[in-house]
């Protein structure tokens, strides 16, 4: 707290001052600002538009999980969402339509996921989530469920918004490029299908 009552990140040094004798007569505190140090960070790694998680911290959150599944052993699960026709929206509605879908489909991916589960835009209509200890049958549910909250939730002024979603779990020896590309050949064959559907990637469901 400063001195006007409002918030700021400190950075604190604390030494120890000693006499000739080496008797301890006091400390030194050094006292340093780091409120636009702060800032800078949340800026880099914030997508604007949705106030997600950008693609380079993803990145740095996916590489961080995949690490800790491998050391302990846990299950993993990763979430491609990707918003079915979206030129659409921007070409009948506009961009500031289009916009405000994908700051809506933001909100509601982040009120139905759990604390722990990472999210964040991929890119432009993409979405990527990160499940940490889930499996990829846990990880269907969470899909259908998302699916569906979206396709039936009341947009203004575009009606309905669907999503098609790919999904990929950890097994051991998986690389992150190989996690990813079962998760996005996934999403490729839910569109191909028809779209408004979740698929799973392959060879990644013979865990618990
Ligand atoms: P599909 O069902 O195959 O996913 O079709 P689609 O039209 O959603 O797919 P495509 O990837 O071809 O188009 C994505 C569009 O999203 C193109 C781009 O103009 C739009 N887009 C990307 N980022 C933004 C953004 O920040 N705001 C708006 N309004 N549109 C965006
Ligand atoms: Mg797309
Ligand atoms: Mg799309």
């Amino acid at each position: 707290i400063n001195a006007f009552g409002g918030r700021y990140w400190v950075k604190l040094q604390i030494e120890a001052n000693y006499d000739g004798h080496g008797h301890l007569v006091g400390f030194t505190e050094i006292r340093e600002d780091i409120s636009i140090q702060k800032k800078l960070e949340e800026l880099w790694m914030t997508d604007q538009l949705t106030g997600l998680y950008n693609r380079s911290k993803l990145d740095e959150l996916f590489d961080a999980e995949l690490r800790r599944a491998k050391r302990y052993g846990t299950h993993f699960s990763l979430l491609l969402l990707d918003i079915d026709h979206f030129t659409q929206i921007n070409d009948t509605q506009g961009h500031l339509v289009g916009d405000d879908v994908l700051y809506a489909v933001s909100n509601i991916l982040q009120k139905n996921i759990r604390d722990v589960d990472i999210l964040g835009r991929w890119g432009g209509e993409e979405f990527m989530l990160i499940l940490p200890n889930t499996n990829q049958s846990d990880a269907l549910i969470l899909a259908e469920k998302l699916r569906n909250i979206l396709r039936s939730h009341a947009f203004t002024p575009v009606n309905k918004v669907t999503v098609s979603i790919g999904i990929s779990s950890f097994v051991a020896g998986l690389t992150e490029d190989e996690l990813f590309k079962r998760a996005d050949d996934a999403l490729y064959r839910a569109k191909a299908k028809g779209r408004d559907r979740v698929e799973l990637g392959m060879g990644s469901d013979n865990d618990a």
